[in-house]
């Protein structure tokens, strides 16, 4: 009386979301970031500032948290 198949006796390997498939969803999904909560802000350049971290500056406006410009100026 067998009690395993040799063929379909082995247990299946469960495919639990991976840390691989989470990379994907981050690259399709994007991390979650400042960026997104100032997603309203479409046409604006992203800046990595040094007060409030990443986030998105509107075109031609310096970074309301310490003024540097688009072109990393500062007035
Ligand atoms: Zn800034």
């Amino acid at each position: 009386m067998p009690t395993k198949n040799d063929v379909t006796g082995d247990s299946i390997q469960s495919k639990a979301p991976s840390k691989k498939y989470m990379d994907n969803y981050d690259r399709i999904f994007g991390k979650k970031t400042a960026v997104d909560d100032a997603a309203d802000v479409m046409s604006g350049w992203t800046h990595e500032c040094k007060v409030d971290g990443l986030l998105e500056v509107e075109k031609g406006e310096p970074c309301n948290w310490c003024g540097e410009k688009e072109d990393g100026t500062t007035d």
